[in-house]
């Protein structure tokens, strides 16, 4: 058993481990420890992420958090020499009911009113010209955003791990993290099975299995894996690539073309018993035929690549968004959990955010106060039209 020390013990290098990692380097944070238990990076939800980019959401601090890492994103290859392969193709969401469109155009409103005005407000005709291979005849209308659209979080990941490596930080894999010694209400040092840090400051970046550890703690964590699965064509040419991701905002069926495959997804997953299982559930792929029939009939004759189709894991927060910070009872142990689906496209704002609540004793780029992870226990759960 080694025993050593750091001033900060990140646990998970997915996406947010990473990025927390490498703006607490480029603040000056000395040594940083960075433990995942993968064997290798993207062993969790990032490696499994779609790689969707979005400012149009319901809630003005999502919309926040999107704008901070827009901002990083179109700086990203400058900075890390890795091309994070932004493409702005725009989302389309699309309403079959005048009351979901109202749900849009509310959320519409709260995009313009934080800074986010490139939503406008769609017709058939226009959901036609922007993905021509839609029914658009079954919407009503919709909303589109040309800054939104695709980026590789694979990509982004290993920018950002290169970058905080080449800045000293120590990433450790095959070290899953099984004891947080605590004294008083403090973390004093973390254990995995070969090693003992000890440690004044520990960040819980375990995406899906953030609950785990921060019971390790004695903490309970309101953060729960969701099983999502994705389903992908054989290559065909029957959507042109720069076919904006669409999302009928009714059923939640969306697809977004990679490459010369569509990815084809439905928030709807057949219960499993584990809750942390990943294996695909070809039976669902039912409910995916039937949003091709539905919303892109042109895709009906192109199969698709069983095989190939995966499933991961959202960590899903009570109200759908960030648990950021600490809670009162564990003062050293900061939380970035729970981004709910969103955490690629969020990871480089909360990296930011994170370094400025280390470094400066509060996150200053932006009024994080809503996500302090205690709102469920006062009861101010965040509330806004819910977009996806
Ligand atoms: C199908 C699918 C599609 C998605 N599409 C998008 C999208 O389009 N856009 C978007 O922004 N997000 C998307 N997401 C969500 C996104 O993947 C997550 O929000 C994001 O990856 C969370 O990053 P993370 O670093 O917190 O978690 P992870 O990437 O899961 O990283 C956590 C890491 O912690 C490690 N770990 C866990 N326990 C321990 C332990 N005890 N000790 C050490 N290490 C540990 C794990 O091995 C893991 O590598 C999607 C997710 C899925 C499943």
């Amino acid at each position: 058993m080694s025993d050593t020390t750091a001033d900060v013990v990140i646990i998970g290098g997915g996406i947010m481990g990473a990025a927390i990692a490498w703006h607490l380097a480029e603040r000056g944070v000395g040594r940083i420890r960075v433990l995942e238990r993968g064997a290798q990076p993207a062993a969790g939800s990032t490696g499994r992420a779609t790689g969707g980019f979005r400012a149009q959401y319901g809630t003005a601090i999502n919309v926040h958090l999107s704008l901070l890492a827009l901002a990083q994103l179109e700086a990203f290859h400058d900075v890390h020499g890795v091309d994070p392969e932004y493409r702005p193709v725009g989302y389309l969401f699309t309403a079959r009911t005048p009351e979901s469109l109202e749900v849009l155009r509310t959320a519409r409103q709260v995009q313009h009113a934080a800074g986010y005005t490139d939503g406008i407000e769609v017709g058939a005709d226009d959901i036609r010209r922007l993905s021509p291979a839609v029914r658009a005849e079954a919407f009503v209308g919709g909303t589109y955003a040309e800054r939104d659209g695709y980026i590789t979080p694979r990509a982004l990941l290993d920018g950002l791990l290169g970058s905080a490596r080449r800045r000293g930080v120590q990433l450790s894999f095959e070290a899953p993290v099984s004891e947080l010694e605590c004294a008083g209400d403090r973390i004093v040092a973390v254990r995995t099975g070969t090693d003992r840090i000890g440690t004044p400051l520990v960040i819980n970046a375990a995406g899906p299995w953030a609950a785990q550890v921060a019971a390790l703690a004695g903490v309970a964590l309101p953060v729960a894996p969701v099983k999502r699965q994705v389903a992908i064509t054989v290559p065909s040419a029957v959507l042109p690539a720069d076919t904006p991701m669409t999302i009928d905002a009714d059923s939640g069926f969306h697809l977004r073309v990679r490459g010369d495959r569509v990815l084809l997804l439905h928030p709807d997953t057949p219960p499993a018993a584990d809750p942390f299982d990943t294996t695909f559930d070809s039976a669902w792929l039912a409910t995916i035929r039937e949003g091709v029939r539905d919303v892109v009939p042109a895709l009906t004759g192109v199969p698709i690549d069983v095989p190939s189709c995966w499933a991961g894991l959202y960590e899903m927060s009570p109200d759908r968004h960030l648990l950021f910070g600490a809670l009162p009872e564990r003062p050293n142990l900061l939380l970035a959990n729970g981004s709910s689906g969103h955490g690629v496209m969020h990871a480089l704002a909360v990296g930011q955010l994170m370094a400025e609540l280390v470094c400066d004793g509060r996150a200053h780029s932006l009024d994080m106060s809503s996500l302090a992870p205690d709102r469920f226990a006062r009861d101010a759960a965040i509330e806004g039209p819910d977009l996806l």
